[in-house]
């Protein structure tokens, strides 16, 4: 026997009843998306490098630390992307989806980063992302936001809170930027030893910080929301009214900066105190910089990213996980004679009732075993085949949950039989 072969730390095989909800989860959201317009996207998992260094930003956590970069037989440096708004912009730009038109996209897949593996961060991880391109205004980043909440709904998530900020424009970003510096730079001594370097590199990142140790420092810091250009403050009043109209809770959180370099003005996330430290189940923001930044003609953008393992995670503390689909009909086949036809009745159903789940019992078994799997798998109802039911052409229909007696059924009646069972 060879020696077993363990998956890579931080990667992790989802199966059974986490596969199945983590579909539903994927069928939830691609649902919401499909009620407000949305289009589906399929991108590549690895990209060149210099996509992510030059959109995310050299100096930020995935830049510095978290890439899994690679060089190909070519010796080219590729990337597996570590979020998807850098693959999406790109793919816009290449194809001109943006020229001249409004695209409104959403995608789901695996991201990579190399952080250390914990409850809710892992090395390969799940993202539902959205992006937006061409649209300048208020309103859609509201719609993005009114979206979010309308999936919580529908997934019966809870206690699930908005934060909101606003960066301004990237003016405004500057002028504040040596503010910043100048507060941090009289209190030197209290900046940990990344702050110390982003001091000089990118001051915004150290609001980011995620060591408690400086927790104080940064929320006595100057804030970017007080320094707002009056065009971006004007954009953020109307988001907020939007999200007023809809009764839709938020909080304004000025420290809210994101770990990505790309935003402007509207950023949000939603955050839970039920998943400890790792509570940001979905974050984005506006990036009107970016699609030019990639080579673009200059296009107003805005997105967000969920993290399926994150809402996975809080589904389960919540007890709403999406159960299973479970087989409606389980065809029980008893005798050596009996497997043929019944492979035959399966299908008959499966034609005739295309919205039913029929399991047949492969494999074969004593009735008492059959049974025992017909019950164990929640079907409503056993189908089921003995050498006499296939010689007289009928199958007995057994109810599974209630206490009632078998039927006998001749095949030519089944589907309808069944029909007004299921109405
Ligand atoms: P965090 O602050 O938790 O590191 P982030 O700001 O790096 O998150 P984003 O890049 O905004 O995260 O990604 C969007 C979402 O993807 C996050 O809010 C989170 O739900 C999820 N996510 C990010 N990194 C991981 C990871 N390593 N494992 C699992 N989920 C993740
Ligand atoms: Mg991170």
């Amino acid at each position: 026997m060879g020696q077993q072969i363990s998956a890579i730390r931080g990667m992790n095989d989802i199966y059974g009843e986490d596969a199945e909800a983590f579909n539903a989860l994927i069928q939830a959201a691609e649902r919401v998306m499909q009620q407000y317009g949305y289009k589906s996207i399929r991108l590549p998992i690895v990209e060149k490098t210099e996509l992510f260094s030059r959109s995310i930003g050299e100096v930020t956590d995935i830049v510095e630390k978290e890439m899994y970069t690679f060089a190909d037989r070519n010796d080219d440096s590729l990337t597996l992307r570590p979020e998807g708004t850098a693959g999406c912009v790109r793919a816009v730009v290449q194809n001109g989806l943006a020229h001249n038109q409004i695209q409104k996209l959403y995608y789901s897949g695996p991201m990579f980063r190399y952080e250390r593996p914990q409850k809710g961060r892992y090395r390969q991880f799940h993202q539902f992302g959205v992006e937006v391109f061409g649209l300048a205004s208020a309103d859609i980043d509201a719609e993005l936001i009114i979206l979010t909440a309308r999936l919580w709904e529908q997934l019966g998530l809870e206690n699930l809170e908005l934060q909101i900020n606003s960066l301004g424009s990237q003016q405004a970003r500057l002028e504040y930027r040596d503010i910043l510096v100048e507060y941090f730079n009289q209190n030197q001594s209290q900046l940990d030893e990344d702050s110390q370097r982003r001091l000089n590199t990118n001051p915004l990142r150290i609001l980011d910080s995620k060591n408690p140790d400086m927790r104080e420092l940064i929320e006595a810091a100057p804030k970017l929301i007080d320094h707002l250009d009056d065009e971006s403050a004007e954009h953020f009043e109307q988001v907020k009214q939007h999200l007023d109209d809809l009764g839709i809770e938020y909080l304004v959180n000025p420290s809210l900066v994101r770990g990505l370099d790309y935003y402007n003005r509207t950023v949000f996330e939603w955050v839970t105190t039920e998943l400890g430290a790792q509570g940001t189940v979905c974050a984005g923001g506006r990036y009107d910089g970016l699609v030019e930044q990639i080579g673009g003609k200059s296009t107003p953008a805005v997105g967000f990213a969920m993290g399926i393992e994150r809402l996975m995670a809080l589904l389960i503390d919540q007890d709403k996980l999406p159960s299973a689909e479970q087989p409606d009909l389980y065809v029980v086949a008893v005798g050596e004679k009996v497997t043929r036809p019944a492979m035959i009745v399966a299908e008959m159903l499966r034609d005739g009732l295309p919205q039913l789940n029929v399991q047949m019992n492969c494999g074969g078994g004593s009735f008492k075993s059959q049974f025992k799997k017909a019950d164990k798998s929640g079907a409503s109802f056993a189908v089921v085949l003995g050498d006499q039911e296939v010689s007289d052409k009928v199958v007995a229909l057994k109810p599974l949950r209630v206490d009632s007696e078998q039927k006998l059924i001749a095949w030519s009646e089944l589907v309808e039989t069944l029909k007004s069972e299921f109405n």
